[in-house]
């Protein structure tokens, strides 16, 4: 008689069920999960029931190596040892207004690294790369392996989303967790970004990981917990890893929504566009150079990527690499080609004073009732809406005065996204205290 398949020796029941009583799992049984899930055997109300569970119990160090484990190697793990230049990625956990990869790609490519960077769709209230891209009439996320790579080569850096090839748990896992309220939970971001990131067959990783309103995780020490967690798991598979935990209580830059973030980064990259946004870009891609080992220290870096992007070869490269992945590259030249709202609608300052706080969470809520993220796994995303922001936290008010502009297409979606944004500004007779961008770095011991 053969040995029974994974299949036949477990059930989700009794996975669910462990998990539920807060049993630390077997190897095994996170295994069985994720190939039974990948292959269509589990289904999804079975994998939502595990999830949630898994995000109110917790997953311990040993269930979390496993289930990244497993989810990296649900597909194939790219060898781009023929590559001679360094290969470095960054990945965030996701915030609002977070649109820094689509600068930060062509930065690094200019300045030498490759960047093979695989990346997400919104999650929850944040935004997603892929969904960003795809707001460029043309431009493919989908690209076979063969084509990634080519573009890789040709271009220096080229940006896909999971697929049946690789990372394919993770494809049908975040597609789950986005509209299950599984998100949030150290153990399943840490084997979501590390499963994607390892199987890009890199050198170095850095890591935004977000704190603040907008963050998944809102606390600095819980950041910093998942930012641990993330390093350790990239140092074991010898990757040179940096964490920087960064500011995420209020949007970062002015622009949240596809089409108009994607027009915020070309600003960037034609060294125009908000300072808190162009500061990011410039400490992240810094220490992509020095991880890589193009630039000798942070400084250097710096002042590097501020060279490429005033020399306009990042928005060369940004244009190569959108005509590579069939994307319109008019939309570089004129923004506008970019699919744009029928409709906006100021929300109005109620008094006079400085922006104390903005509630950042629910910020991306607005953007993804407008039509900006999901709600079911089925909805698709309207590239237009969005909000620009034009108050910024401790900015001064005039009563009545914009706070920011919602971009809409459909009036039903208009009220409770006003609402949203209304409630999020609060304004107080001073300014509040100034947070860093930057609260934390915590280094791999390889660097
Ligand atoms: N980004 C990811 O890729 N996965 C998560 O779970 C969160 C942010």
């Amino acid at each position: 008689m053969s040995a029974p398949s994974a299949s036949n020796t477990f059930r989700a029941i009794d996975v669910i069920r462990k998990k539920r009583d807060g049993l630390e799992l077997l190897p095994a049984e996170i295994q069985y999960l994720v190939r039974g899930y990948s292959q269509g055997e589990i289904p999804d109300y079975q994998m939502s029931a595990w999830l949630m569970a898994s995000v109110l119990r917790g997953l311990s160090r040993v269930e979390t190596a496993v289930l990244t484990d497993a989810m990296l190697h649900s597909g194939e793990v790219l060898d781009l040892s023929d590559l001679p230049a360094k290969k470095v990625d960054k990945h965030s956990t996701g915030g609002v207004g977070d649109k820094t990869s689509l600068i930060l790609a062509p930065v690094a490519a200019v300045g030498g690294l490759a960047v093979p960077m695989i990346s997400g769709r919104g999650l929850g209230h944040t935004g997603g790369t892929l969904d960003k891209l795809e707001s460029i009439p043309g431009f493919n996320v989908n690209l076979s392996v063969a084509r990634f790579r080519k573009v890789l080569e040709e271009c220096g850096c080229a940006m896909i989303g999971q697929t049946a090839e690789i990372a394919p748990a993770d494809r049908k896992l975040y597609a789950l967790r986005d509209v299950t309220g599984t998100v949030e939970s150290p153990a399943l971001i840490c084997a979501s970004i590390m499963s994607k990131k390892l199987a890009e067959g890199i050198d170095a990783l850095v890591l935004d990981v977000k704190t603040g309103s907008g963050a998944f995780m809102k606390q600095v020490d819980d950041a910093a917990h998942l930012a641990e967690l993330m390093v350790e798991t990239g140092e074991r598979m010898g990757k040179k890893m940096v964490a920087l935990i960064t500011d995420m209580d209020q949007p970062l830059g002015q622009a949240v929504g596809n089409s108009l973030e994607v027009e915020e980064c070309i600003q960037i990259l034609r060294g125009e566009g908000p300072e808190d946004l162009r500061e990011l870009c410039l400490e992240l891609s810094a220490w992509m150079f020095y991880l890589g080992g193009v630039s000798a220290s942070i400084p250097q870096g710096r002042e590097k990527a501020e060279q490429i992007i005033r020399s306009g070869q990042a928005l060369e490269k940004f244009r190569e690499m959108t005509a590579m992945q069939g994307g319109d590259v008019g939309v570089i030249d004129n923004p506008k080609r970019l699919p744009q709202a029928r409709f906006r609608t100021d929300v109005l300052s109620p008094a006079a004073g400085y922006v104390a706080t903005i509630q950042c969470e629910q910020v991306g809520t607005a953007s993804v009732v407008l039509g900006g993220g999901r709600e079911r796994k089925e909805d698709s995303v309207d590239p237009a809406v969005g909000i620009v922001l034009h108050k910024k936290i401790g900015d001064k008010v005039v009563g009545g005065e914009p706070l920011c502009t919602i971009h809409y297409n459909f009036e039903a979606r208009l009220a409770s996204a006003k609402q949203l944004l209304e409630a999020s500004y609060q304004i107080a007779d001073a300014p509040p205290a100034k947070r860093p961008m930057v609260h934390r770095v915590i280094q791999g011991e390889k660097n």
